[in-house]
């Protein structure tokens, strides 16, 4: 007998367990709208051109294979604030971001976690209902208490203003509040520039420390600086700010696990001691982080042609996206004849929409259609193709009545 026999079986991620069940299915009609991946009108993976450039230029260059420094390549560390603060905020002017290189968007996050768990162990972190699923587990594995806030308002599709602010209040002062910069997955509901305002009203009331998760810059609007405008809202009031970066989405660079955590502090002083801090907790974890898709982002922006041609394919996408979006909402008013009011589809932002199907539902468009989704709804435009639009439509349609 195995000394792991006490070992139970985990249950398949609630993600990345729809695409193994779409691999296992035969049918030609079938169509993965589950992981949050881009895929192009043919629904092939799409490698950004930019980033096949700069890859040749870097083996033409011969870069060699030494360890990074626990804090990551220092190249991408600037680009990756500047991208995210405006290279000329006063925030980099005075040195006072604490920049560390994470495994992507994931690792970052638990990074972050990891640091408030040590420093604010009585802290609370507060996430949206509904929130990408990992929340969860990044603030429960580094044993960060969390409590959700009201988000997303079935009956309109829509925010909850009104209850996110009322439990953004009612949580104890100096909680840890975790804001979706743009694109919130899995609502794809943002809130306004005004609504923005309020939420960092009640935060500095409340002494709270918002926490951003921008796993979506320029993929959203197409603008990687309209993508920011949330957080930059949060830093003209000179707040002290955390921010989880990742270049899985707008650069495409999934598997390199490329991104960083930021952490905006009132001195400089207080920066360089929470960096040392960051790599204290990095070290026993991981080290050191992996180089490539740093050297990948630091090339691409530092070179302005690069960069214009990076912002070029950005555009393509986010657009693409736009577009099915537009021929799914058109194809859902064409054929339903229930008179159901289909209009959240085009006020939603991002990769994802939030149909609204309920679990039931959701396993009828898998059994019946073939479609692949998570359970609570959501589909990824960014794994449909304009020809798939009215089969889709058809889908929802029946699974809705
Ligand atoms: N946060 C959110 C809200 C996300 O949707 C994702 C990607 N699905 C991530 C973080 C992190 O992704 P990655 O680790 O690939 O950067």
């Amino acid at each position: 007998t195995s000394r792991f026999e006490g070992v139970t079986m985990a249950p398949p991620d609630p993600i990345l367990g729809v695409s193994d069940a779409f691999r296992a299915d035969t049918n030609d009609l079938k169509l993965n709208l589950g992981v949050g991946a881009y895929r192009t009108e043919e629904l092939q993976p799409y490698v950004l051109k930019v980033v096949k450039k700069v890859e040749n230029l870097m083996l033409e260059k011969g870069d060699n294979k030494e360890y990074l420094p626990i804090e990551g390549l220092a190249a991408f560390n600037k680009a990756t604030a500047e991208l995210m603060f405006g290279a000329d905020s006063p925030v980099i002017r005075e040195g006072r971001v604490a920049t560390v290189q994470g495994l992507s968007g994931t690792g970052s996050l638990r990074l972050a976690a990891a640091f408030i768990q040590r420093y604010f162990p009585d802290a609370k972190a507060l996430i949206s209902s509904p929130t990408w699923g990992n929340h969860k587990n990044i603030f429960n594995d580094a044993r960060v208490f969390f409590s959700e806030y009201r988000y997303y308002d079935p009956k309109t599709v829509g925010l909850d203003f009104d209850g996110m602010i009322a439990d953004i209040k009612a949580a104890p002062d100096g909680s840890f509040v975790l804001l979706h910069g743009c694109a919130h997955n899995p609502t794809g509901i943002d809130p306004t520039r005004e609504q923005w305002e309020k939420i960092a009203d009640v935060i500095q009331e409340k002494n709270h420390i918002p926490f951003f998760d921008v796993a979506y810059q320029g993929f959203a609007s197409g603008s990687l600086d309209e993508d920011a405008a949330s957080v930059r809202l949060f830093i003209e009031r000179g707040m002290e700010i955390l921010v989880a970066q990742s270049y899985s989405k707008n650069l495409g660079l999934y598997a390199e696990r490329i991104g960083a955590i930021n952490v905006v502090c009132s001195s400089s002083d207080a920066a360089t001691r929470v960096k040392s801090q960051l790599k204290r907790l990095a070290r026993p974890m991981y080290s050191n982080p992996p180089v490539h898709g740093a050297r990948i982002v630091a090339n691409v922006v530092g070179d302005p042609t690069l960069f214009s041609e990076w912002k070029e394919e950005m555009q393509l996408m986010a657009g693409r996206i736009k577009g099915v979006r537009q021929k799914l909402f058109d194809s859902l008013l064409e054929k339903d004849k229930s008179g159901k009011d289909w209009s959240f589809i085009l006020r939603q932002i991002g990769m994802f929409s939030y149909t609204g199907l309920n679990k039931a539902q959701s396993d009828n468009m898998t059994n019946k259609w073939h479609v692949y989704m998570t359970k609570d709804g959501r589909i990824s435009l960014a794994g449909l193709s304009l020809a798939k639009c009215e089969y889709l439509a058809d889908a929802i349609i029946d699974s809705f009545h």
